[in-house]
């Protein structure tokens, strides 16, 4: 048989890292959900036949969870735990019920139904992260769903080892059960950069690419296959000699990650003596062990979102066990907590407010949550008492007025009273800081900064706001630019103030994860960078071969000019001359993809 055409096919860089394999195709979209009828009397054993469906994918989820607690290395137990609790769901597991009972039909037809009420809920979200947790609710109803028609639930093994799962989605569980031993990357059709399943491959370094449309067209089990994790491009049916040049290259990226991460333990100081703390952001507990093996010193920030994401809030032990968690998994270095930041275009299930014009300038974050006045508690007292476990930070989102700063600080104080009335136990001295993300609370910086802990700029959102552009609106992206001179001179000023009031100030917005910016943020002097973990040890690498007095020397000559564009071919050059293996003369190195 002669070897079939080379097709090279383009998709997201999910996870780094290269593999050459041997495809296992998973394909389960094909399925007929059968949709009848059922008579009066047959309603009762319907929606028995539902529960035990329900109750056998619970089984299988719990038994999952402890197979993946005895294996060193995978801790992705919290989405599991999520979906657990999702199975639990009264929209989904009521809703379903109900359907049948009402509608006479079978249990099938009204989960498929339920399902698609669910996810119009969902559909209306533009936050790409929430977006996202659609397809958690879609995989818990696909479980119960195969469970109802005798299906397999688990993906089938593959016979050979180098396997290179393709399959058009994968469930976050799925993922985190991937056999080590066999499979040595995965590619989808769907997903994205903040999927469970992305975040999962990044956090157990599988690589992987998702979004690679079309790929089930042209892939099929036993084909020869490259994944190229760094460029997000897949190679189906490579030459020989593709196959050479990606074992080289993998070679190459690989042994040179992991001296970056061999120098995980050395300080974050330029040649000439400055200290930048490097820090993780995280949103589950999950990457903990991640962050940790890429030399986090600390998490910056913590976005509690993801706890929220079911019809109810999580109790208030819940979260505290959560927070407690992370604390000790922390071992004592400093953890940013960040309360509630959701509303806008982040609507959860339990949220039922009503649309608004301008969702980004609406009732969100801090908003919200001092509207909520019994969650917002609930999650301080939850916080408070996890505060005994480390070194906890809480801090507030998008604070935009100084009353509103009060406000939440006044609802931390009555936190902290009803947990004394009970006689349970926090640290008094919990440091709290805010946000700045909003242009009000960055030119009212010295006021604030008299009445905080701590800063934390957040520049996805300041970007936002100060340039007027919505970070979400693909068709406006190319005006959201962090080296615009207005967000430097406001950067700058933030900065400026904090450290004439004496606290500190870190960067946890997706700027202070970007090597490109790497100078101009230790030129403004920031005290700390909080990034996703796979870029820190890049972060470590460029900090140590700089010098503290040359960034300023860049920062100050990019702030004389006007022109972004000037400024960003000066900065680009910049880096490009002192770390030219990271850098290219028009955009950035292989090495630096799939971050
Ligand atoms: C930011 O706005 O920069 C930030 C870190 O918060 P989020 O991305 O969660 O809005
Ligand atoms: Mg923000």
């Amino acid at each position: 048989m002669g070897r079939r055409r080379t097709k090279i096919l383009r998709g997201i860089d999910a996870s780094p890292g290269i593999c050459v394999g041997v495809v296992h195709l998973v394909d389960r979209r094909k399925f007929r959900v059968p949709k009848n009828h059922v008579a009066d009397h047959e309603i009762e054993q319907e929606v028995a036949r539902f529960r035990e469906a329900v109750e056998i994918s619970i089984t299988q989820l719990d038994a999952i969870r402890e197979k993946m607690a005895s294996r060193k290395g995978q801790e992705p137990r919290a989405i599991i735990e999520a979906h657990l609790l999702m199975m639990r769901d009264e929209m989904l597991v009521d809703g379903t019920e109900k359907r049948i009972a009402k509608q006479s039909i079978n249990a099938e037809w009204a989960l498929k139904d339920t399902v698609a009420e669910i996810r119009k809920v969902f559909d209306n979200l533009e936050d790409d992260y929430f977006k996202e947790r659609r397809s958690d609710v879609e995989f818990v109803a696909q479980r119960i769903m195969r469970n109802l028609m005798g299906r397999d639930t688990e993906l089938s093994r593959p016979s050979h080892e180098n396997a290179v799962i393709v399959a058009h989605d994968l469930s976050p569980v799925d993922t985190a059960g991937l056999s080590r031993r066999k499979v040595a990357g995965f590619v989808t059709e769907i997903g994205g950069k903040t999927s469970h399943t992305a975040i999962i491959a990044r956090s157990l370094e599988l690589p992987a690419i998702v979004g690679a449309e079309g790929i089930l067209n042209h892939a099929g089990t036993g084909d020869r296959i490259i994944i190229d994790g760094y460029r997000g491009e897949v190679i189906l049916h490579p030459s020989d000699k593709a196959i050479q040049q990606a074992q080289m290259r993998s070679e190459v990226l690989r042994h040179r990650v992991a001296e970056l991460v061999s120098e995980k333990s050395l300080p974050a100081k330029t040649i000439d003596g400055k200290k930048v703390m490097l820090s993780a952001n995280m949103e589950m507990v999950e990457e903990v062990p991640t962050a940790l093996h890429y030399g986090a010193e600390g998490v910056g920030l913590f976005r509690t979102e993801f706890l929220f994401l079911n019809r109810r809030p999580p109790s208030e032990g819940y979260q505290r066990r959560c927070y407690q968690k992370i604390l000790r998994l922390m071992k004592g270095r400093p953890v940013t907590i960040r309360t509630l930041d959701i509303g806008g275009d982040k609507r959860l299930p339990f949220l039922r407010s009503e649309p608004e014009a301008n969702p980004a300038l609406g009732l969100r974050a801090i908003r919200l949550t001092l509207r909520m006045r019994p969650l917002f508690l609930a999650q301080l007292r939850a916080l408070l008492r996890a505060s005994v476990d480390g070194q906890l930070k809480i801090l507030f989102p998008m604070i935009s007025c100084l009353h509103e700063l009060r406000e939440a600080k006044d609802v931390l104080e009555a936190a902290k009273e009803q947990l004394r009335a009970k006689g349970q136990a926090f640290d008094p001295n919990v440091k709290v800081g805010m946000m700045i993300e909003v242009p009000s609370a960055a030119f009212m910086s010295d006021a604030f900064a008299k009445k905080v802990d701590f800063f934390s700029i957040g520049t996805n959102d300041l970007i936002q706001y100060t340039l007027a552009v919505d970070r979400q609106n693909e068709q406006v992206a190319y005006l959201f630019n962090p080296l615009h001179v207005a967000i430097l001179r406001l950067l700058n000023r933030v900065v400026q103030n904090a450290h004439n009031n004496k606290i500190p100030v870190s960067m946890c917005g997706e700027m202070a994860g970007n090597p490109l910016y790497l100078h101009i943020l230790l030129g403004l002097g920031l005290d700390e960078v909080s990034m996703n973990p796979l870029a820190l040890p890049y972060a470590r690498h460029l900090i140590r071969g700089s010098r503290h007095k040359e960034a300023k020397n860049l920062l100050h000559q990019v702030a004389q000019m006007t022109d972004s564009e000037d400024i960003h071919a000066t900065v680009h050059q910049w880096m490009a001359k002192r770390f030219p293996e990271f850098f290219t003369g028009d955009g950035h190195a292989d090495i630096l993809g799939g971050l």
